[in-house]
């Protein structure tokens, strides 16, 4: 029975009684049979003799449950020897009270009568009893508290730190890991309280509210930090267990575990599944669990979509491992521009969304990041100017759900892109509903392309100083069937994508040509008319054959026609394309460098290639106010190089002013013009002949 875990007085109790009853059952019954002829009971000593013997088997019981713990500690031991000495006197007195209690010794009585001495045996039972009753005390509450022997073993052979903590936060034990763990001798750490071991930084009013919580029996696990003696940081778990003895809570065990490993191999496994490779940042999934747990929490945001539109251009131009550079560059300057609380994706491709919480202005934030994209991004010595478009779609106000709200943002960003000057457009109703596929659209260019169904505007150029016509831009146009117009800023990328390109761009050129010739029939003046080529067009063997095939087939002259393409055709510029550029000149068709100042403007690819002239980028004069000093660059530059210069975007009488201030002397713009349909521009140079007629 001393060996079974006493969990309570009752049961404490009740062991005492059984073990007292079989030790007066065996005595009595033994001295019974033995003396049987000579028994004299005596009621007094009978019931004083059981009194005592119940005494003994108690104190014992409590003595040796104590003392039956593995790990008694060596300076306890002086009373453990007291304590067995004194129990053995008390069990050796039990079987002379019994006799004396029971039996009639002749004579015994009579000398008794004088002589007190019979009690001896009484007396050393009692003096042993009281002895064994004050050793589990002199022993102390700390060995009290060691009753458990589960809980040592747990402690000994845990293969985590284990802390034995008293009600006040001191440290009462520790075992061998917690040395390791903490870096600190046994010796340091008993007596100091837990919170002294969580050096500054460390949450410790997290582990205080924990061990509270674990004091009135609530276990549960917590994770945290903890800095060693060596300082370098660990992530720990701690999972703590009150200790109660005899029903009291005498303090906790804190059972601590090193899971920084463990801890890193899952922060790698989230950062793989969550984020991109390239960049670092989050990923689309991330950020579309991000959008499911705000739209659950029911928690207003913004999602800001963005696009950049030259993207394609230099991954084109320089090839993909150049072209992952700039995305990087473009997410490290996006960073720039988000508070800490954003949360920023990458989607693929060139493509990025920003969550915005509602506590900020997203239209600010959109407005910052145009701002910043106005400085180009220097890579490898190159400059880029890449322009974002932005569309944004808010939650709750323009949808509910994470497929819709994307869609939202998409046809902003669509709407951003197709107006030219916008950095961002906000998601409204009246934007079409229908998202813009471009599978589909590629697919429906492709029949219009072959269906002729692709129109040109022309958007007339001006001389400044004269204010009249010198020229005209040819843009396509497509009327889509469901979606009405779609702009060129959004199928032309598709067409080149999809390598419709080069069949869109000479069915442009007929038209144009056809034009022209018209024109001719009518008696018309025909200021020179510039028609966008893109330099995967250069490429084409035939593409040279065919300008003078058409030029021949329509009567067209080449100092009619001028060619725009962009500066990527600078940096390509093999001697193959140089010297059919140099043969299309020589046709007496001009070229000119299209959206001059947006990608890798170096001045020495400049005198390499044999062009007539430099087109500023709109960009540069839609905020010609902070870019003054680059449009004035561009066109001392030109003029340095003998080139012509042409403004584009121009929109405002101040953007005329500084113009020709700068001495620019070709413009074209809103300010003017929009592109128009071939009848309206047929009025305004009809118009334009007339009145300079009238005026002669
Ligand atoms: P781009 O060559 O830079 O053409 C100028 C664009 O700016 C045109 O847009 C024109 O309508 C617009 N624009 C003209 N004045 C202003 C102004 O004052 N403010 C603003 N914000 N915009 C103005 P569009 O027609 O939408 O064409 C977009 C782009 O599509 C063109 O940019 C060009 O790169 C491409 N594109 C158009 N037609 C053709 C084509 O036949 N072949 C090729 N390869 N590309 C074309
Ligand atoms: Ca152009
Ligand atoms: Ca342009």
């Amino acid at each position: 029975m001393s060996q079974q875990q006493i969990s309570d007085t009752k049961q404490y109790i009740f062991s005492g009684i059984l073990i007292a009853i079989s030790i007066l059952g065996s005595d009595y019954l033994g001295f019974y049979f033995l003396f049987k002829d000579y028994v004299d009971m005596s009621p007094l000593l009978i019931f004083l003799t059981g009194a005592l013997t119940l005494g003994s088997s108690l104190s014992i019981l409590r003595f040796l449950s104590q003392i039956t713990n593995e790990n008694v500690e060596p300076i306890y031991s002086k009373w453990r020897v007291v304590g067995q000495v004194s129990a053995g006197i008390s069990l050796a007195g039990i079987p002379y009270i019994v006799l004396i209690s029971f039996i009639d010794f002749e004579g015994f009585a009579a000398l008794s009568n004088q002589n007190l001495n019979f009690l001896l045996p009484f007396i050393f039972v009692v003096i042993s009893n009281l002895i064994l009753m004050l050793v589990p005390d002199l022993f102390g509450e700390s060995l009290l508290s060691k009753q458990s022997e589960s809980s040592l073993s747990l402690f000994n052979h845990n293969p985590d730190s284990v802390f034995w903590v008293a009600l006040d936060g001191e440290i009462v034990n520790v075992n061998k890991e917690a040395e390791k763990l903490t870096g600190f001798s046994k010796e340091k750490l008993l007596g100091i309280h837990f919170n002294d071991l969580l050096i500054e930084k460390i949450d410790d009013k997290l582990v205080s509210d924990y061990f509270q919580r674990v004091l009135i029996g609530k276990t549960a696990i917590i994770e945290t930090k903890y800095i060693p003696k060596n300082g370098i940081e660990l992530d720990i778990r701690i999972t703590a267990v009150r200790i109660i003895v005899k029903n009291n809570v005498i303090g906790a065990y804190g059972i601590v575990r090193d899971i920084t490993k463990e801890k890193k191999a899952v922060d790698t496994i989230k950062h793989l599944a969550y984020s991109d490779d390239l960049t670092g940042l989050p990923n689309k999934r991330k950020l579309e669990g991000e959008i499911h747990s705000l739209i659950k929490k029911n928690t207003g945001f913004a999602l800001m979509y963005i696009d950049f539109d030259r993207f394609k251009r230099i991954n084109d131009t320089f090839g993909h491992f150049f072209g992952d550079k700039v995305i990087n560059h473009i997410a490290k300057r996006l960073t720039s521009c988000v508070e800490r609380d954003f949360i920023i994706a990458r989607m693929g491709g060139d493509e990025f969304s920003i969550l915005v919480p509602t506590t900020y202005s997203v239209s600010e934030v959109a407005e910052r990041i145009g701002e910043s994209f106005r400085r180009p991004l220097m890579i490898n010595g190159y400059e880029f100017l890449l322009t974002a478009s932005i569309g944004i779609s808010r939650f709750p106000q323009d949808s509910n759900n994470l497929v819709d709200l994307m869609k939202d943002a998409d046809i902003a960003m669509y709407e951003a892109k197709k107006s030219g000057t916008d950095t961002y457009k906000i998601y409204n109703r009246e934007m079409v509903k229908q998202k813009v596929n471009k599978l589909e659209l590629e697919n429906d260019l492709r029949k219009a392309i072959r269906k002729e169904e692709l129109s040109v505007y022309y958007q007339p150029k001006y001389n400044i100083r004269m204010n009249e016509i010198c020229g005209s831009e040819a843009l396509v146009r497509w009327e889509h069937p469901t979606y009405g117009f779609v702009s060129p800023a959004v199928f032309i990328p598709i067409a080149e994508e999809a390598h419709l390109i080069v069949e869109l761009e000479r069915a442009v050129i007929k038209e144009v040509f056809k034009t022209i010739q018209t024109w001719k029939q009518n008696f018309l003046p025909t200021p020179r008319t510039s028609i966008n080529i893109s330099v995967l067009h250069f490429y084409q063997e035939d593409f040279l054959e065919f300008i003078e095939k058409s030029l021949d087939e329509f009567g067209v002259l080449g100092r009619n026609i001028e060619i725009e393409v962009t500066e990527s055709i600078m940096v390509n510029s093999e001697n193959e394309i140089n010297s059919d550029i140099q043969r299309l000149r020589d046709l007496g068709i001009e070229i000119s460098i299209d959206d001059f100042g947006t990608g890798y403007s170096s001045l020495g690819y400049l005198q390499q290639l044999s062009i007539d002239r430099l087109k500023i980028d709109k960009s540069f004069i839609s905020n010609s106010f902070a870019n003054r000093e680059i449009v004035s660059t561009i066109i001392s530059m030109a003029k340095n190089l003998n080139l012509d210069v042409i403004a584009e975007g121009v929109e405002t009488q101040e953007h005329i002013d500084l113009l020709s201030e700068l001495g620019c002397e070709e413009a074209q713009g809103f300010f003017y013009s929009p592109a128009i349909p071939k009848d309206k521009y047929e009025i305004l140079i009809a118009q334009q002949t007339a009145g300079l007629k009238s005026h002669l």
